[in-house]
């Protein structure tokens, strides 16, 4: 052998010890035949299948996540005919059927004359890192949901509640149908607190959000925490004959749940008092003098002797 041969022969060497060395898999596609010319070792390991598996752009197709496949071929067939670099993540099944997450970062190789020759490339492992994103999607899904939540009751916290009104509002508005809304309010609560203690009354509120959610049944019917111990509930198209109702029906599951309340004067069991108000807002009316008004319903109720509704 020549000097210049076996110069270059020890540098290809190098190269393939290199390539294959790299945690990445190094693999070329001839693109004339659609055949694998060079699949890098590692993808054994890595997937299960021998390089000598890879023979055609087929192998790699079939070997895609069936959900992942032709998003993933198209794009990658558009953009090398275009004689476009690009890369692309998918699931590539493993020989004995798990899916792994891989990123392929494709370098396009044109001839002189601008033709395609080839196509070569790196696949990445990059299950990780997916892992890593899916469970920070997970996350930030509960977080938006623990945002809308009130944390004691899991019912809607006040938050949830302004974003509901504020839609079924525009929705009566545009429509011209009642929206009924009702405030209720836990008696002598601060009682209840002084009596059981604090720990006890929170579970006494979990009690009533509970009986509340069982008096609500329209599927657009929306419970939530105002805030301490009141509980509010919007009724989309419900004029205030049927809100009155819904409002019968939670003084009488709460009546009927018969909370022990030692401060509550007679019968001694829990009760709530409950402003309702029904409305067609119009064009210049706002939710805020809505809720104010059928708050001023509940203080009614409470000068009226509590648990009753006003
Ligand atoms: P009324 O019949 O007039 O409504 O009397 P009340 O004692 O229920 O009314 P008040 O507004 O004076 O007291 C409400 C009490 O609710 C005071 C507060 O300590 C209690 N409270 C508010 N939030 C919570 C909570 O999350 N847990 C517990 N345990 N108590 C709470
Ligand atoms: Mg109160
Ligand atoms: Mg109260």
């Amino acid at each position: 052998m020549s000097d210049i041969s076996m110069e270059s022969a020890a540098s290809a060497t190098v190269y393939k010890t290199l390539l294959e060395s790299t945690k990445a898999i190094p693999w070329k596609i001839d693109w004339n035949t659609m055949q694998f010319a060079y699949i890098g070792p590692q993808i054994e390991p890595l997937l299960g299948w021998s390089p000598q598996s890879w023979v055609s752009v087929q192998d790699w197709v079939d070997r895609m996540h069936p959900d992942d496949r032709d998003k993933v071929v198209n794009f990658c067939v558009s953009q090398s005919k275009a004689g476009v670099d690009h890369e692309a993540d998918y699931r590539a099944m493993t020989k004995d059927g798990h899916y792994v997450w891989i990123r392929d970062v494709v370098h396009v190789v044109r001839k002189e004359n601008g033709e395609v020759d080839a196509l070569i490339g790196f696949m990445f492992d990059i299950s990780e890192r997916k892992q890593n994103e899916e469970k920070l999607a997970q996350l930030q899904k509960e977080l938006e949901a623990l945002s809308f939540k009130d944390g004691l009751t899991g019912v809607a916290n006040r938050r949830m509640f302004d974003a509901v009104l504020q839609t079924e509002w525009a929705q009566a508005r545009r429509n011209q149908e009642p929206l009924s809304l009702i405030i209720l309010d836990v008696d002598h609560f601060k009682q209840y607190n002084d009596c059981y203690g604090h720990l006890q009354g929170d579970e006494c509120l979990k009690r009533v959000a509970q009986t509340m959610a069982a008096s609500v049944q329209r599927p657009r019917d929306f419970l939530a925490r105002f805030g301490g111990e009141e509980f509010v509930i919007v009724l989309p198209e419900t004029d205030a004959g049927s809100a009155r109702k819904v409002a019968e029906r939670c003084l009488d599951l709460i009546a009927h749940a018969r909370i022990p309340h030692a401060g509550a004067g007679s019968g001694q069991i829990l009760s709530v008092s409950i402003g309702v108000g029904t409305t067609i807002p119009g064009p210049d009316d706002e939710p805020k003098a809505f809720i104010d008004q059928v708050d001023s319903q509940l203080y009614q109720a409470k000068r009226n002797g509590r648990n009753c509704i006003v």
